[in-house]
């Protein structure tokens, strides 16, 4: 294949770009607006080192958010250099360091074939932990965040207890919290499992410790490239100082004005960091907007302009003024879902978009529900990108819980998951003993049942019903792992697993058989653990449904907004602090920057949020933008009872709703958390996620819930 040639691929780049592509040593920043080429720069940043300069692209370390992203930049490099770069560095930070730990993790005292947990095995975790030392489990979601934000810090257990010994409280946390903490660092270790954060907060361990190691990819790397730097926290800026080594040949690139992952320890200061950090720094600003029309950018850097803590830049587009905004105000989120449901069919049908050019983004997850309804209305085809995941599916993570068990007996979070399910009477207080068991011997919850198996005397209802899952494991543990396909097949075979389930999830599964043929089990399982919601592929010509945070770096012909409302966007949990208006500002001007073409906005005067149907106020953020920027488009109001609980207050006596989170209990399928509470009068319904069924929907005048 022919490789491309330098002037070619220069003439795609304008003055600045060129500069940034040709700079190949030292470090350099891109400091730029939405839709400057950013990511651009770095493809044929890339593109240039492997053709012009001869670089190996095993030489390159690209780094990004989401799998996503990583894998549209890949596509993009490929496409200008003509070849496939499969198996060289491009991916997220969470996939290029758990390459790094499969090889060397020996070191920090875990085995290599470490499983990694997701959000929901933490979660479950920490609940058992809360349970243990009996403290109130509600609160294991704040835990989990406390615990991310510390990793992000790189303060683990040890470092952050010497903190609360000093009584040096700058963290605000109580000593309860450190033992919990402590504790779930422990848990992960005996199980050989890493979270999330223990991906980056342990490579940059491992680089610490072992300066060896640190040499040899110092060696292999010639040179580092970051996008969207401006999200990065203090353990992926730590991460990427090391690897920029000595040579320091890195490049990253971001906007301050996209940073909107403040709340989960992004630091913007990064940016401001860098320049001091690498003296030298090459700083290069991209003006020229190639994404969106005048009238869309104007609008969005007017909003933006707004915020205090920024560091000026200019903007400007040569894409002509093209259309003027839309903003329609509705009466309620069913009209407004409807409104743009149809907008986008009367588009299509002009035959200039195919569905894929739109997007409907929003502020709050649970604006989906209405969105996706008129979507059905109208019979467009669309997608949810962050909905629950197809590997999110209990179907298939109960299967991939087995795989991922038999590959690491140690895993005792997947064996929880798996020991009665598909239900084999193994209770909860089977499960307790066989855990105080393991602890007093300190064997793992598996050693220990194969004790009890194996263990002489008399065969107890416990030793049976123990004994013949210890079986059926040890039979799936003693096919050959090289052929995954045969194995997932036995172990829905022999589990009998199909049995407890419909027919659509018995698909569900037949899919997962058929998408793993040829692969690796082992990269099968990280890419599994690796892959979160937003990563959804779109299926075919749809129209993607996201929220604001996953839309970064995407950029769509047509964009909505809906819900531009005080409350929704900002957030009513922002309202009150300024920084956090800020952040909210900057996530209208993520959302707006996605648009190419056309930027419709909307709100709707009244909206059922939590099950109240509230009064809502345009957002304040629209009085930032001149009048002239948009066409209001107003819905005739409807007269309503306004700021009533749903149904009246005579049917909320009677149907009292559950808010998200609470805890329930249905009589067959025990206890489930509340999802989502919704609908109207005597047609009140909850949607329960229980762990025996997986998401139920209910009426709730039927179910028999009882709330715990
Ligand atoms: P964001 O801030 O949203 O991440 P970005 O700065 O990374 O945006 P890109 O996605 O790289 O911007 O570019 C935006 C659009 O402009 C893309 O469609 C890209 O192909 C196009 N573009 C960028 N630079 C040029 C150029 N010099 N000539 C033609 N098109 C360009
Ligand atoms: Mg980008």
């Amino acid at each position: 294949m022919r490789s491309i040639n330098k002037q070619t691929l220069l003439k795609g780049l304008n003055p600045q770009q060129k500069d940034a592509v040709l700079r190949t040593k030292g470090p350099l920043l891109v400091l730029a607006g939405a839709g400057s080429g950013k990511t651009r720069v770095i493809a044929y940043k890339f593109a240039y080192l492997t053709s012009a300069l001869n670089s190996h692209p095993s030489s390159i370390l690209t780094m990004t958010f989401t799998n996503k992203a990583a894998e549209e930049m890949r596509q993009r490099i490929e496409k200008l250099i003509n070849k496939s770069v499969k198996g060289s560095w491009i991916g997220t930070f969470h996939s290029m360091c758990n390459r790094i730990l499969r090889k060397d993790i020996e070191k920090l005292g875990f085995k290599r074939e470490f499983v990694i947990y997701d959000e929901d095995d933490t979660c479950n975790l920490i609940r058992s932990i809360l349970k243990e030392f009996r403290i109130h489990e509600a609160i294991y979601k704040g835990i989990a965040s406390k615990i991310t934000s510390l990793k992000a810090s790189l303060i683990g257990p040890k470092k952050f207890l010497s903190i609360t010994n000093n009584n040096d409280d700058h963290y605000g946390f109580d000593e309860k919290f450190a033992r919990v903490y402590v504790r779930y660092q422990d848990e992960l270790k005996r199980n050989n499992a890493l979270d999330f954060d223990d991906l980056i907060m342990l490579t940059v361990k491992l680089f610490e410790k072992h300066p060896d190691i640190l040499k040899k990819y110092n060696n292999e790397f010639s040179y580092i490239m970051i996008d969207e730097f401006q999200d990065t926290n203090v353990a992926q800026y730590r991460l990427s100082k090391f690897l920029a080594g000595t040579r320091k040949n890195i490049c990253v690139v971001g906007d301050d004005d996209q940073s909107i992952y403040r709340f989960r320890g992004a630091n913007v200061e990064n940016i401001l960091s860098f320049e001091r950090d690498f003296p030298k720094t090459k700083v290069v600003r991209l003006e020229q907007n190639y994404r969106s029309t005048q009238n869309i950018l104007e609008a969005a850097c007017e909003i933006i302009t707004k915020n205090s803590l920024r560091k000026p830049k200019k903007l400007w587009s040569e894409r002509g003024e093209g259309e003027k905004l839309f903003y329609c105000i509705t009466n309620d989120e069913r009209e407004e879902a409807r409104y743009i449901a149809r907008s986008i069919r009367e588009l299509y049908l002009k035959g200039r978009h195919s569905y894929g050019d739109f997007s409907v983004l929003y502020r709050i997850n649970l604006q989906s529900r209405a969105l996706e309804e008129a979507m059905i209305e109208y019979s467009l085809p669309y997608k949810v990108i962050g909905g629950v995941s197809f590997y999110q599916r209990k179907e298939i993570k109960d299967i991939v819980s087995y795989l991922k068990f038999i590959t690491n007996p140690d895993d005792s979070i997947s064996l929880k998951r798996i020991i009665n399910c598909p239900p084999r009477g193994i209770g909860a207080a089977t499960i307790t003993r066989i855990e105080n068991e393991a602890r007093k011997k300190n064997k793992s919850l598996f050693e220990t049942m194969k004790h009890i198996t194996h263990s002489n005397g008399t065969a107890t209802a416990l030793k049976k019903k123990v004994g013949s899952f210890v079986r059926l494991i040890e039979k799936l543990m003693s096919y050959k792992t090289s052929d995954i396909r045969r194995i997932l097949l036995q172990i829905i075979e022999k589990t009998e697993y199909v049995k407890s389930i419909d027919e659509e999830r018995a698909e569900n599964l037949k899919e997962l058989v058929n998408s793993v043929d040829g692969k690796d089990l082992r990269v099968f399982l990280d890419t599994v653990a690796l892959y979160s919601s937003s990563d959804d592929s779109h299926e075919g010509d749809s129209v993607s449904l996201m929220t604001l945070h996953s839309a970064k770096g995407l950029e769509f012909p047509v964009v909505f907004i809906a819900g531009v409302e005080d409350g929704v966007l900002p957030h009513f949990h922002a309202v009150k602090s300024p920084e956090e208006l800020q952040e909210e500002r900057r996530l209208f001007y993520v959302g707006m920057t996605r648009a190419q073409d056309l930027l419709i906005l909307s709100s709707a005067r009244k909206r059922t949020l939590y099950s109240l149907i509230q009064k809502q106020e345009a957002s304040r953020f629209l009085n930032e933008m001149s009048p002239d920027c948009y066409l209001c488009i107003e819905r005739k109001p409807r007269r309503e009872i306004l700021a009533a609980p749903v149904g009246g207050p005579i049917s909320l006596v009677k149907f009292t709703p559950f808010i998200t989170g609470a805890r329930v209990k249905h009589p067959k399928w025990g206890v489930g958390v509340v999802r989502d509470c919704y609908g109207e009068t005597e047609d009140l319904k909850v949607m329960v996620n229980f762990s025996s069924v997986g998401v139920k929907r209910l009426s709730l005048r039927f179910a028999n819930l009882e709330k715990l």
